[in-house]
């Protein structure tokens, strides 16, 4: 049994691809910290949020273990430690509550770059060198392929050249790696990206409520990232025909300009606004046309 708590942990990684990017979003959240002496803990000063700086592969178990309420983590690891749960017939228990949109990469067999590919079923009776046998066990299954996981820790693109396994199955983003060692990815098997874990269950105590406000800002800070506020005037009659062309977005603001036959139209868009964009307005009737950064924002 957990004590009661009334701030919210959230575990990301100490180093490695995502511990920057964590902290760089919990940043963007308003989130200030103190760093504890031994840099295993960041303490929340402007929220009651606590951050654990952890290995990646810990964060499913402490969020399960009640240690720690959220976890910033790569879904291939979230799938491994839900399906291993699985095998030991104990129900899934964490989520993801969101998509980050980094981190992103592959879980792809690789073969030895000499060999052609035909297809699953040339695994069958292989050795497969990964860290994610559940994922990969899962994979065979479903192409009723019989091979031997053999797991590895570390360095599993090297198994092969030392005579470990036949063939490899990693994670792969540019696929650099792989071919150092001469092999190619010939399948994917998992695409995963950052996510925002957490339990299926609501939290106990104040902590949902922190929690809801901590995602909410996170939503915020995502959804910014991606927007752009459009600005620009057009004469009133101009308007009807112009409001079409815009691009999408939120629902469009129209204000009167004093004393002039105009109206300035405002407009929150997704994504960033091509120069063509901009010059098919000001040929439709638009002036004045501005581009801006947004800096806050929360629906
Ligand atoms: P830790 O010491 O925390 O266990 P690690 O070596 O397991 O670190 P990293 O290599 O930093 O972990 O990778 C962390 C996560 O980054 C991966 O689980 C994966 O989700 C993501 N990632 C993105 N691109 C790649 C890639 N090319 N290779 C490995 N992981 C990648
Ligand atoms: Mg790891």
């Amino acid at each position: 049994p957990v004590q009661p708590r009334e701030r919210l942990r959230v575990a990301i990684q100490k180093s490695g691809r995502l511990g920057e990017p964590a902290r760089e979003l919990l940043a963007s959240c308003g989130l200030t910290w103190r760093e504890s002496r031994d840099k295993l803990f960041l303490y929340g000063e402007s929220l009651p949020v606590d951050i654990l700086l952890v290995r990646d592969d810990d964060i499913p178990g402490l969020i399960a273990d009640g240690v720690c309420d959220l976890g910033i983590v790569g879904r291939n690891v979230l799938v491994e430690h839900g399906l291993e749960r699985e095998a030991q017939g104990r129900p899934a228990d964490l989520n993801e509550w969101r998509q980050l949109g980094w981190g992103t990469c592959r879980l792809d067999i690789a073969i030895p770059e000499s060999e052609e590919w035909t297809g699953p079923q040339q695994l069958e009776g292989l050795r497969i060198a990964t860290s994610y046998p559940q994922t990969l066990g899962r994979w065979l299954r479903d192409n009723g392929v019989d091979a031997e996981p053999v797991v590895l820790n570390g360095s599993v693109e090297i198994a092969p050249r030392l005579g470990q396994a036949d063939v490899v199955c990693d994670l792969v983003s540019t696929g650099g790696t792989l071919r150092a060692n001469q092999l190619r990815p010939v399948t994917t098997i998992l695409h995963s990206e950052a996510v925002i874990a957490g339990p299926r269950a609501t939290l106990d105590d104040g902590r949902q409520e922190i929690a809801d406000l901590l995602v909410r800002r996170l939503d915020g800070a995502l959804q910014l990232k991606e927007s752009r506020l459009l600005m620009l005037r057009v004469s009133r009659d101009g308007l009807t025909d112009l409001l079409p062309l815009l691009p999408e977005g939120h629902e469009p603001t129209v204000m009167r300009v004093d004393d002039r036959d105009e109206v300035s139209v405002q407009v929150l868009v997704h994504g960033s606004v091509s120069w063509s964009k901009l010059e098919q307005l000001k040929h439709a009737g638009a002036h004045n046309l501005m581009v801006l950064p947004v800096e806050g924002m929360l629906a």
